[in-house]
Parts: structure tokens; C-alpha cells; sequence
């Protein structure tokens, strides 16, 4: 096989070029005669192989990996038994389409699908390719489910780039921009943002609540669709008792709460699920990227009653649930498990926090630190105010790319860095990209 027969590519960052190299200098230029523009790269360091939290690039640069891929490889790169899992599945058969010849496969992902998310109810799920398209689907479902056409949605929430996603994604610029007309039925609120907006959980969802009853009226609406820990909004954490809030005013309204647990989700912040801090238990869950250790998978999951709502035919895809991303999602799950990584995720946190909590006392810059588990944050202002400063956090993100430690800005006013390093980071790997961000933030101040 060809993990266990290749020597290691090291597990210490080693910068031997200037970054990018020459290789990647080279591979870049022939990208620009033939990719499109619209697809942008933060850090064009072109990749030849990874293990764990490293990545090597075609220079032989070793380079620390703070992002997983955007949460996705989080049980890091070139797992063993993935690899064995997609290399045997691969072999067997690769595509029949489940809606033509199904297979075992797709139906385990599912079972753990009903175990692992919150709640003992009766569940049933349906795979996608992609995030965007199973919040797409969740739509769907609690539109056939309710009768009724509104969904909710949030401010800085992200939920995706297809049509009906852009619509429910805040941030115009680049998501949206020129990309209208976009899907109707959308209704975004304030999110609670302790940081900002200083309100506790149920004062946030009561402001939430009275611009839904008021603009939209509960009768019509849908859907709430959330992420239980904002995203690509800037790892925004609501106020405790928000979510919970919001939960009881869609029960009590028979409004169906939809979790995007697409980023939050699968160990990232010390539970399987985010919403599970909360003790919120959604209608629906929307998973994708750390599901499946890389390969493309995404799923809604929920109440059978919902569901199986849907009539024969109305759901589906030619590749949803390809058995090759099934089989890598199972061999994921199964490792999540093994190595416990939930606790491994909350371990992460707690160093993440001591060492960022103590980085804001040294500069002025950093105005909140924010997160859970090993998806933490810090957001960046102008000294002594909560005026976003998107050039710090600039800076910092190219200072630790310049170091060889693959860091991720975010946030609605893009002045968040954001931290989702592979949950099976050693400590001194840990110790060493902390080194650097604090290096940069020290640098940026
Ligand atoms: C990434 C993301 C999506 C979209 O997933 P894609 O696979 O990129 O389509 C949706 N919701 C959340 C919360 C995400 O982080």
C-alpha cells in the first residue's frame, strides 16, 4: 500500500526556499493561462504530499498546516486507514449511482449519521456532494415538510455559492457580487456577537425573534438555519442560552431549526456536533467537509417524520454518496473514535486559549478571542477600539505563510484569524505554529 511503503515526509516545519519556491513560482504561471481568475488562492505554495499536520510542496518546503483544508482534513493528511479504505473501494467499484444499483456503503454512513448527531428521535439522512448543496436539500425538505416558502437566516452567516446558498450567505463581497438575482424567501436577522452587541443569549434571540415576527410572521416561515459557531463569518460564538432560545420559539412555532454544522461539526470543537454545548437538539444537521477525511461528502440528517416527508424521486444526485467518500467517511468516523479526537479537540482549546488569551494582554490589536475546542480565533482592531482592522490581520496571515505555517483570515470585515489545525497535531507541532502566530501578531502590532 502506499502509505506504509514511503518514507515520512517529516514532521518538523522546514522552510528551504523563499515562498512560494520556483516550482510553485513556475506551476502558478501555468495556472494563469488556464484557470479562471474568480477561483483565488490566499498562499500559492503548490502541494506534492501531506502526512498529519504537514504538508510538503513541490520545493520541498515542509509547511505546518493551521487550516485543514478549511476543517476538513481533521483528522489530518494521509490517514492510514483512509487510505486503505479508498484504495479498497476504489478497486471494487467507484460509481453506480445510488438511485441506480445502491450499496452498503451509503447506508453505514448513514446509521452513523443517525448515531452520532444530537438526539434519540427517529432519524433519516440523504448525501450530497457538497456543503452547498445539502443546505440546499435541508431547504427543500423543511419546505415540502412545513408547507411554507421563509427561511431565516443570520447576519455573517455563510451557507455556501450556489444560488438559493448565496442568498443565505451575508457577505456580499466575493460571494455575491454581480451574481443576482438571488433566490427569494430570504430573511436574515441579527446574530448575537457578544463581542459587538454586548446582549446575553435570550436578549440577542428575543431582538432575532421580534424582527421575524414583525417582517416575516412565524406562520410562514420554514426554516431556521443557523450555524451553531459562525464560520467564514469570523468564528463568531453566540451568547449562551441564544440557540436555545431560538430552538424553543421554532418548536413552539412548528418552524423546522436547521444546524449548519458544515465547519463547526465532526470533533472540531470538543463534541461530535457543535450545538451540542448548547443542549439544542435541531430538526436537521447539515455536515460536509470533516466528515470524510478529504473526499467529497456532505449530508442532511434529521427527523424521519421530515425526512421521509418527501416524496420517492424528490431528493437525490447522480454522485451523492459516492461509495468512494462513503467509504473514506466511515474510515473517518472510525478513527474520530479510535483516537477519541473530540477530546483531543477540547485539549487543542484549552492550549489555543492559554496561549491566545495571553498574546491579546501583550498587544493592543486583538480585541477578542474567540472559540471552541480546535476551532478558535483571534479578531483584530484598531487599539483601544472595536474597528475591524483587515490589515493586521493581513499581515499576520503573510508573516506566518512567509514562517511556512498555512494560516486562515475570515470574518465579515476580514479582520479575523482563525485557527483549525488537524486535530491529530502533536504539541510541539502545536507549540511551534503558536510560536509563529505570535511572532506575527507581534510583528502586525
Ligand atoms: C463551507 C461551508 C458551507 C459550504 O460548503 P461547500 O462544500 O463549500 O459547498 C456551508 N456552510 C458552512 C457553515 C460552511 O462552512
Amino acid at each position: 500500500m502506499v502509505s506504509s511503503s514511503r518514507p515520512s515526509i517529516g514532521t518538523e516545519r522546514k522552510v528551504v526556499t523563499e515562498l512560494p519556491g520556483p516550482k510553485s513560482r513556475a506551476l502558478h504561471d501555468r495556472r494563469k493561462a488556464v484557470v479562471s481568475a474568480g477561483l483565488s488562492t490566499g498562499f500559492p505554495v503548490y502541494i506534492e504530499r501531506g502526512e498529519g499536520a504537514m504538508l510538503l510542496d513541490v520545493d520541498g518546503n515542509l509547511l505546518l498546516d493551521l487550516g485543514s483544508g478549511i476543517a476538513v482534513t481533521s483528522i489530518g493528511h494521509a490517514v492510514p486507514e483512509v487510505i486503505e479504505a479508498v484504495s479498497q473501494q476504489v478497486a471494487d467499484f467507484t460509481h453506480t449511482c445510488f438511485m441506480v444499483a445502491p450499496y452498503e456503503e451509503y447506508v453505514a454512513v448513514c446509521e452513523e449519521l443517525a448515531a452520532l448527531t444530537p438526539g434519540t428521535h427517529a432519524k433519516a439522512s440523504a448525501l450530497f456532494n457538497s456543503g452547498s448543496e445539502a443546505v440546499e436539500n435541508a431547504i427543500k425538505v423543511a419546505r415540502l415538510a412545513t408547507g411554507r416558502q421563509a427561511v431565516v437566516v443570520f447576519d455573517h452567516a455563510y451557507h455556501g455559492r450556489t444560488n438559493l446558498t448565496m442568498a443565505l450567505t451575508a457577505k456580499n463581497m466575493p460571494y455575491k457580487e454581480h451574481f443576482g438575482p438571488f433566490a427569494p424567501e430570504v430573511y436574515r436577522v441579527p446574530m448575537s456577537y457578544p463581542f459587538r452587541d454586548g446582549l446575553s443569549g435570550p436578549e440577542a434571540a428575543a431582538r432575532a425573534i421580534a424582527e421575524i415576527e414583525s417582517q416575516v410572521g412565524a406562520h410562514n416561515v420554514a426554516a431556521l438555519l443557523i450555524e451553531p459557531i459562525q464560520g467564514e463569518g469570523g468564528f463568531i460564538v453566540p451568547a449562551d442560552g441564544f440557540l436555545a432560545a431560538l430552538s424553543a420559539w421554532t418548536t413552539a412555532n412548528g418552524v423546522v431549526f436547521i444546524a449548519d454544522e458544515i465547519q463547526a461539526g465532526f470533533c472540531r470543537t470538543g463534541s461530535w456536533f457543535a450545538i451540542e454545548h448548547d443542549g439544542v437538539i435541531p430538526d436537521l444537521v447539515t455536515t460536509a467537509k470533516g466528515l470524510a477525511g478529504g473526499m467529497p461528502l456532505a449530508a442532511v440528517t434529521g427527523r424521519a417524520d421530515l425526512m421521509n416527508a418527501v416524496h420517492e424521486g424528490g431528493l437525490g444526485g447522480t454522485y451523492g454518496g459516492n461509495p468512494v467518500a462513503a467509504a473514506a467517511a466511515l474510515a473517518t468516523i472510525r478513527t474520530m473514535r479510535d483516537r477519541d479526537l473530540p477530546a483531543r479537540a477540547r485539549a487543542i482549546g484549552e492550549t489555543l486559549a492559554a496561549r491566545l488569551n495571553a498574546l491579546a494582554g501583550e498587544v493592543s490589536i486583538i480585541g477578542d478571542v474567540r472559540g471552541r475546542g480546535a476551532m478558535m480565533a483571534i479578531e483584530l482592531v484598531n487599539p483601544g477600539t472595536t474597528e475591524p482592522n483587515a490589515a493586521a490581520a493581513k499581515s499576520i496571515v503573510n508573516y506566518c505563510n512567509q514562517q511556512g505555517v498555512i494560516a486562515l483570515a475570515c470574518g465579515t470585515f476580514g479582520n479575523v484569524i482563525r485557527l483549525l489545525p488537524p486535530l491529530v497535531i502533536t504539541d510541539a507541532q502545536l507549540e511551534d505554529g503558536l510560536n509563529v502566530l505570535a511572532d506575527a501578531v507581534h510583528a502586525a502590532h
